[in-house]
């Protein structure tokens, strides 16, 4: 867990060592350096953040591993409850907080996960190219 504050943070730079269950096809992942910004809106807080990290995993094509740098940037909405969750969820995507803290670790992850897709570029992938169509 990297639980950070709710409150207004112009600018903020962590690294955040993964403790969570990795994605199936993630053998390894680096620390994850996250900068974030934080911001009070109305009644619910808007992080904005871009992240980077070192992963080791299984090509989805080929089955051989490879290494790559995943970059993240997004920006969710930080609800106190499910309604204002529901609200903001056409504009943002949202996660309820409990407490005065939200676990960045979670949503680096979470986003992490939707874009696990993992692959070789072409040129490096073992399967013919022609074998993705
Ligand atoms: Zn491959």
């Amino acid at each position: 867990m990297h639980k950070i504050l709710l409150t207004n943070i112009e600018k903020n730079t962590v690294e955040c060592i993964p403790s969570e269950e990795l994605p199936r096809e993630v053998t390894h992942i680096s620390p994850i350096h996250c900068t974030y910004s934080m911001r009070e809106v109305e009644d619910y807080f808007l992080i904005e953040y871009t992240a980077m990290a070192d992963v080791t995993f299984i090509c989805q094509r080929c089955g051989d591993t490879g290494n790559t740098r995943i970059s993240l940037t997004n920006t969710v909405a930080l609800c106190p409850n499910d309604d204002v969750a529901e609200r903001l969820l056409k504009h943002h995507e949202s996660v309820v907080y409990q407490g005065a803290y939200v676990d960045l670790e979670k949503i680096l992850m979470d986003e992490l996960r939707l874009h696990s897709y993992l692959k070789h570029s072409d040129k490096d992938c073992q399967l013919d190219n022609n074998a993705d169509n």
